[in-house]
This record gives structure tokens, C-alpha cells and sequence, in this order.
């Protein structure tokens, strides 16, 4: 990552003492997942997509660390194949608690909560309801959820003239066209082969919840990550973000 460092733990104690001293109040914490993203992308996939943005977002905030991501996510519907991990919400609950305390105590005030795992949005929005109503005088938003990022795929796939259902959400064009722009050592472009393409619908989610993601794609994929391409993924980030950015602002 090049330019301003953003990142709490590429940094020292001191430097991020001079940061608070300086104004730096806000800290972006990314939802991650450790996750299968099909025969394609690598359990890390959702991290790095989420930390990508977190360190966009904090150098167009200003005055805004990350810090390290909170993996792995709330992930049961990918545990039958071999990788995942998921954690219960809970403990995940228990692990931002001390994330906030730990900043909170070192004077930061204003925590961004970013998902960029479908399974934490909810769970991320409900948490920083929690800590607003337990901290008032902080800020605590969650700016990117289920519903914007349905919108945001839908979107791509018109303005790109891709096939309907090639950004699913997961292990997609989307994601992997991210992949190949933010880690393409971590793409295996000859694996990548298209899964659940169809309308994500109320069946489709019920049957995604009941057996898991091999009920709806053996492999585990949803979308088509054959249409990927690095160009799109430089793309599609740059519009992720601004949409991220902007939520973040009209929330504060
Ligand atoms: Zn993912």
C-alpha cells in the first residue's frame, strides 16, 4: 500500500500516539471471513477485499486508521468445505467489545464497522446499534449492508454488460475481478469456473441457510468468476468505495 500509512499495525506505538495527537479519532474495523471462495480465490479472499477498502476509505476520510481486521466472520453456511471457519456471534461480539474498549481507552472515538462478508452485514449493523446506545457521545456506523451491495452487483453487471448472475456475491466476477486488481497471487484464474448464476431468491437463500453453500453450488461459487478481469476490478472498486465513502459521511 502506497502514500499515507493508514494500517494501526504497520505503525508504532509513538507514531499513533502523534496520530491521536493530531486528530486521528476514527478507526475503521473490517468484518472479515477466513472462507471458501470456490476452487478459484483463497480463504483470505473476503480480508483482503475488506482491508483494500478499509485503507481507501481511511485516506479519503482523513484522520482515520484501521485497524487490524476481525477474522474469521460468521460464516456456517460455508463449513462444509475445508478451510472455513466460522465463528459464533458471540464471541465475534466479545472480540469487537475489546476492540472498541482497547481504542476507546487510547482516546479514538469514532469506529466504523465494514463488513465485506454478506454473513457479517446484518450482525454489523445490529452491533454498532449496540455500541451507539452504550457509548453515546462516539460514533459507531456500519455503512455497508445486504441491500447496497445486491444494488452495487446489479449495477456492475448493467453498466459492464455482463450476463445477469455473474456477480452473485461470492467468489464472482465481483470478487475475483477485485482479487485479480488488489492480490492476484492469490487467483487461480485457470480454476475459476461459473456456480449458482440463477435469481437469488427467497428459495434460493432458504436452501443457501438450510444445506449450506454446496446446496446451491458443489464448488462453491456464486456468480461467474470466468468474466473477471483486473480492469474491472480497479473499476468496481473505485465505485465500491465511493459508495462506502458516501454512506459514511450522510451516517456521521
Ligand atoms: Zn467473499
Amino acid at each position: 500500500m502506497k502514500g499515507e500509512e493508514v494500517f494501526l499495525k504497520h505503525l508504532t506505538w509513538p507514531e499513533i500516539a502523534r496520530g491521536i495527537e493530531a486528530g486521528y479519532r476514527r478507526v475503521i474495523i473490517v468484518l472479515g471471513a477466513t472462507e471458501q471462495h470456490g476452487p478459484h480465490l483463497a480463504e483470505a479472499t473476503d480480508e483482503v477485499i475488506g482491508m483494500g477498502l478499509a485503507g481507501g476509505l481511511a485516506r479519503r476520510l482523513g484522520k482515520t486508521y484501521v485497524a487490524p481486521p476481525v477474522v474469521p466472520g460468521l460464516s456456517d453456511h460455508h463449513l462444509k468445505l475445508p478451510g472455513t471457519l466460522s465463528l459464533r456471534p458471540e464471541t465475534m461480539k466479545m472480540i469487537l467489545e475489546d476492540y472498541v474498549s482497547g481504542y476507546r481507552s487510547h482516546g479514538f472515538d469514532r469506529f466504523v464497522f465494514l463488513p465485506s462478508h454478506g454473513g457479517n452485514m446484518a450482525f454489523s449493523a445490529e452491533m454498532a446499534q449496540a455500541f451507539q446506545k452504550r457509548y453515546p457521545s462516539d460514533r459507531f456506523t456500519s455503512p455497508f449492508d445486504l441491500k447496497t451491495m445486491i444494488h452495487l452487483m446489479a449495477k456492475f453487471e448493467a453498466d459492464h454488460r455482463l450476463p445477469r448472475g455473474s456477480c452473485g456475491g461470492h467468489a464472482c466476477a465481483f470478487e475475483t475481478s477485485l482479487m485479480l486488481y488488489l492480490a492476484p497471487e492469490m487467483v487461480r484464474m485457470d480454476r475459476a469456473e461459473p456456480g449458482y448464476t440463477g435469481v437469488p431468491d427467497e428459495a434460493f437463500v432458504k436452501k443457501m441457510f438450510q444445506e449450506g453453500i454446496t446446496g446451491v453450488s458443489p464448488a462453491g461459487v456464486i456468480g461467474d468468476p470466468t468474466r473477471a478481469t483486473e480492469a474491472l476490478g480497479e473499476i468496481f472498486f473505485n465505485e465500491t468505495l465511493e459508495v462506502i465513502h458516501r454512506a459514511v459521511t450522510a451516517l456521521e
